[in-house]
Order: C-alpha cells, then sequence, then structure tokens
C-alpha cells in the first residue's frame, strides 16, 4: 500500500483501517434509500440531481414521483420541459432540473448509458462528484466521491489545515480521496463516506463522543474540529427587491409571464415583476401598473398584501413584495399572457411565489 505523504508516516497505518471503521460504521447506521437498492445507472443519476442542493427527506418525495412517471432516460427524454419542470416545482435550483432533461436526451441517443467515465462525464450537469458516484454506484468502478461531506470528514480525521476552496487544498484532498478509497468495494466506501460525514462527522456539533474514529481523528486530538475545514473565500449574499403584481380579473383570469435565460428560475413562470434596487413605494408602484402592465384607462383596485417577504437562495437574499390588481376583465398587457386562474397549478412557478399564494390563501 502507497503512503498518501510520505513524511507523515501515520497515514500509511490509517489507510486500512480508516476505510475498515467506515465501512463497519455503514453496515450499522448507513442509511436505508431507496435508490441505494438499485444499480441502474439512469435512476442512481436522477437520485444526485435530485440531492445536489437538497436535503434527502425534501427530495425523497421528488425522487419517487420522478421514478414513477420517468422510470427510464428514454422516458424521461420524450417529456416536454413544461412535464419535466412542473414535477420539478417547489426543487429550486431548476438548472438541475433543465440538465437531466437533456443528459436523459442524450442517453437515449447514445442508445444505452455507457459504462465509460468520459460519457458520464459529459452529461450536462455531470461534474466530478456526480460522476464518480454514478461510476462506483452503478458499475462498480474504482472512482472517489468528493463532496462537501467527505472533504469535510477527510479535512478532520487527518487534520488538513489547507483552505479546501484553493487549487492546492483541492488537489490534496483529491488525492487524499483516491488513497482512501475502497477499491475492491467502491460503492460501499463512497456510500459510507457520504453517510459518516452526513450523520456523524456533521458540520456543527459532530457526534466525536460515539465516533468510532475519534482515536485516530487529528482534529479532535488537536481540538481543532470546529475549525476544520478552513475555506479562504466568504461568499458574498446580494440583495434584490422584486415587487409582484398578481393580477386577476372578476372572471378568473391571471396574467403570467415566463422567465428568460441569465438569471435564476430560467423557463419557470411568474407574475408581472418590477426589480429595483430597493423596496418600491406604493406611488412607484401604481405608476408601473398605468404605463406599463395596464395601458388601458380602468378602474382597478390595487391591494398590499404581503410585505418584505424574504427568499434564501444561496448567494442571493430576495425581499418580495406582493401586490394584488383586480380588473374587471382582461386587457392588452405587454407584461404577459392571460391564463384561467384554475389553470395555475399547470405551470411551474418558483417556490417563493408558491409561498407568497399560500400566504394570501
Ligand atoms: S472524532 Fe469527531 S471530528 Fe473526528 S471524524 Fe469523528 S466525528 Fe469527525
Amino acid at each position: 500500500m502507497t503512503c498518501f505523504v510520505p513524511e507523515k508516516h501515520y497515514f500509511c497505518n490509517m489507510i486500512s483501517s480508516f476505510s475498515a471503521q467506515l465501512e463497519q460504521w455503514y453496515h450499522q447506521f448507513g442509511r436505508d434509500l431507496p435508490w441505494r437498492g438499485t444499480s441502474d445507472p439512469y435512476l442512481i443519476m436522477l437520485s444526485e440531481f435530485i440531492l445536489q442542493q437538497t436535503q434527502i427527506c425534501q427530495g425523497m418525495d421528488y425522487y419517487l414521483r420522478f421514478a414513477e412517471r420517468f422510470p427510464t432516460a428514454e422516458s424521461l427524454a420524450k417529456a416536454s420541459e413544461e412535464e419535466v419542470m412542473r414535477l420539478w416545482q417547489g426543487l429550486g435550483y431548476y438548472s438541475r432540473a433543465r440538465h437531466l432533461h437533456a443528459a436523459a436526451k442524450q442517453i437515449a441517443d447514445a442508445g444505452t448509458f455507457r459504462r465509460d467515465y468520459s460519457f458520464v462525464r459529459a452529461l450536462p450537469g455531470v461534474g466530478d462528484y456526480t460522476a464518480a458516484a454514478i461510476m462506483s454506484f452503478a458499475f462498480g468502478e474504482a472512482y472517489a466521491v468528493l463532496d462537501g461531506n467527505v472533504q469535510r470528514v477527510l479535512a478532520r480525521h487527518f487534520g488538513i489545515t489547507e483552505p479546501v476552496d484553493t487549487t492546492q487544498g483541492k488537489k490534496l484532498l483529491r488525492a487524499l480521496a483516491d488513497e482512501m478509497l475502497d477499491r475492491q468495494h467502491p460503492a460501499l466506501y463512497n456510500q459510507a463516506i457520504m453517510d459518516f460525514g452526513a450523520c456523524w462527522c456533521k458540520p456543527s456539533v459532530p457526534l466525536c463522543d460515539t465516533c468510532p474514529l475519534a482515536d485516530t481523528c487529528q482534529a479532535l486530538s488537536m481540538h481543532q474540529v470546529n475549525m476544520l475545514p478552513v475555506k479562504s473565500k466568504h461568499t458574498a449574499v446580494r440583495d434584490r427587491y422584486l415587487t409582484y403584481i398578481y393580477t386577476r380579473t372578476k372572471d378568473g383570469q391571471t396574467l403570467l409571464r415566463r422567465r428568460g435565460s441569465g438569471d435564476i428560475w430560467q423557463g419557470l413562470f411568474e407574475f408581472p415583476v418590477i426589480e429595483s434596487v430597493n423596496k418600491l413605494t406604493s406611488q412607484q408602484v401604481d405608476e408601473f401598473i398605468h404605463s406599463s402592465l395596464v395601458k388601458a384607462n380602468i378602474k382597478a383596485k390595487v391591494e398590499l398584501v404581503a410585505s418584505d417577504f424574504r427568499h434564501q437562495l444561496t448567494h442571493q437574499r430576495l425581499h418580495a413584495d406582493f401586490y394584488l390588481l383586480t380588473l374587471p376583465s382582461a386587457v392588452e398587457s405587454e407584461e404577459g399572457k392571460w391564463v384561467k386562474e384554475s389553470d395555475l397549478d399547470r405551470y411551474a412557478l418558483p417556490r417563493l411565489l408558491e409561498k407568497l399564494l399560500e400566504k394570501k390563501g
């Protein structure tokens, strides 16, 4: 067995016991998840796409619904974009749904899900982590996964103080992840270290008291558990102010527009919206309604339904105001097309709008 860092010989003795202890832990505490019982690469890919940026408890229903409606890559490839987005609604990060759909089309075109790393890695939305997960879980190939959970376990257990978001830190962790991989049982090992990171070696309050790796954990012995892994960059969060005008007619129609590319929620539907650098006054909202939304000179009732409703995305904090505009009937508007309110659930809306609609009741 090779030594990961020659000058630190303690790694040599830990390699096999580290993997073995994790696997032993997994046999006792590993999570029983629906996609663990399959070696179908398409279903594994589906679960991985859903679980990117999503908690297992939230993603589970979506996985089951997708797997039932689209049991094969071919069936998903044939679906319309609207149907895929509709089924994805509420899960957020909609680019994942678009990539999943595109990947299914690529697999269907190839005629099969090829057991080939280059093929898998070239699928839309598939990065190093997802490719390693598919190759090991579906095909039993020796590729080590390296996601946030795995980074944390490795950085803590081996006392890696190099920031994990630098080139040097990434290289170090990649080499360590590859070195620790149990090449005989890559699927078992990968699942074990991922679950261990999620359930035991958690970001805050890890369960060190009952950890099977405690005796060899460098972070624990050096009292650095809460300091590792180190990150060099702090990503700034941007504030955005959105004012939605939920426009309804007395005969049950509403105005809807589709979001374009190059921003959040691409391809999803929403009510007419104004984005501004600060919160708008009701007078500014009134001006927008009469200059652009409803040009006709008609009597309209406007009421503020929700103010400064917050919605957090990874790097953005959205502040939404929600106005209800009631019109006697549909009028010409540049801000969208009229649809029946009773058909609203056929359109994929961002989670923020769903929450606002729930609030309106
Ligand atoms: S002892 Fe604590 S920090 Fe170290 S591997 Fe175990 S849970 Fe993680």
